[in-house]
């Protein structure tokens, strides 16, 4: 397989959009320039660093605390309609700078052009989503069983959030807690993952130009997370904190929220069941496939990790989907037609190697790619595998990357079976036109989001969140909101 553009130098239109992304960190609403110790940013597909920023200490996330917790109380206090205005302008500036985002996101975490676009539209809905949220806050208010007295329940913000995301989701990771906390009235500190920390930076100046006032939003890029994140989760001012990333950090994260007895949402891992049963539209089946699995590269929480496939159409639908996959173009996000970039580092390499490696020991057999191709960037050729054998690593692991594993079953209960057979309960995808059937499935399979005939269900207005080991909370809908509230009841007597 051909690698696209990946000895390219950065082109002007790169080169001048990277100077334009601040290199600082944001604390009170100042950028402070860095000549610390930098981060330096790479281009996955080419390994080269393409950006130096400031690297946050952890002194740098006390500050950012300290100005988050200077300006809450002027947040909460500012009108809701206020603050559902600047977060309109925010979602109007992001449609705006739209080739901008798209572009820097292409740069530092090296999904193809068109992705990256599509990743600024879902971003960008968090913001006018919860734009239309701030406004519709409320509470309750009835007499008490009694008849002794009126009960008031209203909502109020948490107050300052932590807020630390991934790198696989640049853009739309940080509008989905920004925008729900601002919404709310909370402010917030936010650590961008170290591998993907410009667009961050470039939204914080959006934000800055949509009206944000200083404080509410403060952002610390840091190559030393733990470190910088301890003392902040400890700090009693800290009310709230918000992760999405791997589920063994969710848990060290939840550990050290606990003795701080802080409000959690955890977005961890999955391991999503792809169930294709005999009566499914193979077309589509195939189609949601490709989305499920090979958006973003392989490297979304939501990705279909085990293709659970009725036996008497595997073959068929591993026919249909390894000419698929034989017709993606990899290459650096910009090239032309790519249609799947590079792994986000060489680790991740290294693991896909060693997953399809484990997979084949067992049993199984390749039908296409299934090697890291030689030359610049953390390519990895887009794979699938069939009779994957129960007890490989691949069935256990969130893959996180271009490859399509395939393993049979008979009967119903055994699909549902192998698809919650796994600590994970983040999303389902289910195959079937036999509706009863689908519905079935829907009941049984144990996660927190299902996709019937669909490969991607990810939605501003939609409520994502996983259930065992997939995390705590949910992000968006109306219940997005909800994280960034908390309740207080009053009793007024008559
Ligand atoms: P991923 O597989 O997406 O890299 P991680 O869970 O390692 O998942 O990282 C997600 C985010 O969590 C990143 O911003 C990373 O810097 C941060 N992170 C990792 N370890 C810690 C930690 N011990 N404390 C706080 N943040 C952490």
């Amino acid at each position: 397989m051909t690698i696209v553009d990946t000895t390219a130098e950065l082109t002007a239109r790169e080169s001048e959009l990277l100077a334009r992304v601040p290199d600082g960190l944001y604390i009170g609403g100042v950028w402070e320039a860095g000549s610390r110790e930098q981060i330096g940013v790479q281009d996955p597909a080419t390994g080269r660093v393409v950006k130096r920023i400031a690297n946050a200490t952890p002194e740098d996330g006390i500050r950012a605390l300290d100005a988050a917790a200077a300006a809450a109380d002027d947040w909460a206090a500012t009108a809701p309609r206020v603050r559902a205005e600047i977060l309109r302008r925010a979602f109007d500036l992001l449609q705006e700078r739209r080739d901008d985002f798209a572009l820097l996101m292409t740069l530092e975490m090296g999904k193809p052009l068109a992705e990256a676009n599509g990743e600024v539209t879902y971003g960008g809905e968090f913001l006018r989503w919860f734009s239309e949220e701030a406004v519709r806050i409320s509470g309750r208010y009835g007499q008490n069983p009694e008849g002794t007295g009126t009960m008031v329940v209203s909502q109020r913000p948490v107050g300052p959030c932590y807020l630390i995301t991934p790198w696989n989701f640049p853009l739309a990771m940080a509008t989905r807690k920004i925008a729900p906390a601002l919404a709310a009235g909370c402010t917030v500190v936010v650590k961008p993952a170290e591998l993907t920390p410009l667009t961050t930076l470039f939204f914080a100046q959006l934000l800055e130009d949509a009206g944000v006032p200083a404080g509410v939003v403060n952002v610390i890029p840091t190559s030393t997370a733990r470190a910088v994140s301890e003392p902040i989760i400890a700090d009693p001012r800290l009310r709230k904190l918000s992760f999405t990333g791997s589920t063994p950090v969710g848990r060290t994260l939840l550990a050290q929220a606990g003795q701080n007895v802080l409000r959690t949402s955890m977005e961890l891992g999955g391991n999503a069941p792809f169930v294709v049963f005999e009566d499914a539209d193979l077309d589509k089946a195939v189609e949601g496939a490709m989305l499920a699995k090979f958006r973003n590269i392989g490297q979304a929480c939501t990705a279909a990790n085990r293709f659970i496939v009725h036996e008497s159409v595997a073959d068929e639908f591993a026919r249909r989907v390894t000419e698929k996959v034989q017709a993606l173009r990899l290459g650096r996000g910009t090239g032309d037609g790519v249609t799947i970039g590079p792994l986000i580092d060489d680790r991740a390499v290294a693991s896909m190697t060693a997953l399809v490696e484990d997979a084949v020991a067992r049993g199984a057999r390749v039908l296409t790619g299934g090697t890291a191709p030689e030359g610049d960037g953390y390519f990895f050729e887009p794979t699938v595998v069939v009779d994957v054998q129960p007890g490989s690593e691949i069935l256990r692991e969130e893959i996180f990357g271009p490859i399509l594993a395939i393993s049979t079953f008979s009967t119903e209960d055994e699909a549902v079976a192998a698809a919650n057979s796994t600590e994970y309960g983040l999303v389902g995808y289910v195959f079937t036109q036999d509706l009863a059937r689908g519905q079935r499935l829907i009941d049984r399979v144990d996660t927190g989001m299902m996709g019937l005939n669909t490969g991607l269900v990810s939605n501003a207005a939609a409520p994502f969140g996983g259930v065992k080991q997939s995390g705590l909370g949910r992000e968006g809908g109306l219940e997005g909101i909800h994280e960034y509230l908390s309740t207080k009841y009053t009793l007024i007597p008559a």
